[in-house]
C-alpha cells in the first residue's frame, strides 16, 4: 500500500530528528542577540516562501531597520525591530543558523535575513536572569562588527513558520496564545506550579510536553526532567503525592539550568545541530543508569524515543 508506506516513512523522517527545545533555543537567543543586535536588516530572501506569513510590503518596511532584541518564548524565537517583530517557530525540522554572505547555504534553506555592519557599539547585555551571554564573547562564530552576516532558516519539511508581525497588524501565530509559562520563567514559582498541575491529567511525559501546561519542553528534556525527579514517564499525574509534585517542579528547574550551562560550553560552530550527547537518560537505552546502574529502558512509539530507568524512576 503505497500511501501508507509513504506516510509512515515521512513520519519516521520527522520523528528521528532531534527537535529544538527550551535549552537549545536559549542558546540561539543568546548567540543571535550577541551577533545580530545593532545591525540593520539589509535584505530578506525567501527561497521557500511557503514558510513565511507576511506580505512583501511588510517585509520591505523592515529593510534598513536595526534589530534591537532577540527573545525566546516557549519554542519561539522573536526578532525585534522597534515596534515590529519577526517570530520564528521552527516546529520539528526548522533550524536557525548564521552564515557569511556568499558562503554555501545548507539545502532546504527557506529564509535568509541579511544584516549589515553593526552601527555604533556592540550591545551591552543587561545581565538578565539567565546570566546572559558572556560565553559568546570572542567565540569563533561571532561575525566581525564591520561585516555582513546572514541569519538562515532551514526547514526540510517546511512545517515551521516565520511570521512577520508589524505593529498594528493582527496575524495569529499558531500555538503562541495557548502557551503556559516558560519552564525557566523566574515568575513561575512552586505555588503556581502546584495550582496549574491539578488542572491537567494523564501521563507525566505527555504533561511535560504539553505546551499549554508549561512551555519549552519536548521529547528529549521531558525524559531528563523525569529521570531527575525519579518519576516514571507513564505515571499518571493523579497518582502523584504532594512531595512528588514538588520534586517534579524542582527537577524541571534544575534540568533547564543544567542543560543551558552545558550547552553554553558545548555549542558547536553550527547552530543547526542540537547537542544532546551529554544527556543522562534520553536515547541512552541499553546503557547503565548514571544514578543506580540499572540498564536504561527505551521505547520509540511513532519514532519518538522515550528512555527511563526502571530501577530508580517510580
Ligand atoms: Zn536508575
Amino acid at each position: 500500500m503505497v500511501g501508507g508506506r509513504s506516510s509512515r516513512s515521512s513520519d519516521t523522517l520527522v520523528a528521528s530528528r532531534v527537535v529544538p527545545e527550551l535549552p537549545d533555543l536559549v542558546i540561539l537567543e543568546e548567540a543571535f542577540q550577541a551577533a545580530l543586535v545593532g545591525r540593520p536588516l539589509v535584505a530578506w530572501d525567501a527561497p521557500q516562501s511557503l514558510v513565511v506569513r507576511g506580505t512583501s510590503s511588510e517585509i520591505a518596511a523592515l529593510v534598513q531597520v536595526p534589530l534591537d532584541r532577540v527573545e525566546r518564548r516557549g519554542k519561539f524565537i522573536t526578532l525585534g525591530f522597534g515596534v515590529d517583530r519577526v517570530v520564528v517557530n521552527p516546529m520539528l525540522t526548522g533550524r536557525l543558523g548564521l552564515g557569511t554572505p556568499g558562503s554555501k547555504a545548507l539545502s532546504q534553506t527557506a529564509v535568509v535575513l541579511t544584516f549589515g555592519p553593526r552601527r555604533g557599539a556592540a550591545p551591552r547585555r543587561s545581565g538578565g536572569s539567565r546570566g546572559s551571554a558572556s560565553w559568546t564573547a570572542g567565540a569563533d562564530w561571532m561575525p566581525p562588527d564591520d561585516a555582513m552576516v546572514e541569519l538562515r532558516y532551514r526547514d526540510p519539511t517546511r512545517m515551521g513558520k516565520v511570521y512577520v508581525l508589524p505593529h498594528g497588524v493582527s496575524r495569529s501565530v499558531a500555538g503562541w496564545d495557548e502557551q503556559g509559562p516558560d519552564a525557566d520563567d523566574a515568575g513561575f514559582v512552586l505555588e503556581a506550579w502546584r495550582a496549574r498541575i491539578t488542572r491537567h491529567s494523564g501521563e507525566l511525559k505527555g504533561l511535560l510536553k504539553n505546551q499549554a501546561f508549561v512551555a519549552g519542553i519536548g521529547n528529549g528534556y521531558s525524559d531528563e526532567v523525569l529521570w531527575a525527579a525519579g518519576l516514571a514517564p507513564f505515571r499518571k499525574r493523579s497518582s502523584l503525592a504532594p512531595e512528588e509534585v514538588d520534586a517534579l517542579y524542582t527537577a524541571m528547574r534544575e534540568v533547564m539550568r543544567w542543560a543551558i550551562d552545558e550547552l553554553r560550553r558545548r555549542v558547536p560552530p553550527r547552530f543547526e545541530i542540537e547537542m544532546r550527547d551529554f544527556l543522562r537518560v534520553h536515547r541512552k537505552g541499553g546503557s547503565g543508569c548514571p544514578r543506580c546502574g540499572t540498564t536504561v529502558s527505551q521505547i520509540s512509539p511513532g519514532g519518538f524515543v522515550t528512555s527511563w530507568c526502571r530501577g530508580c524512576q517510580r
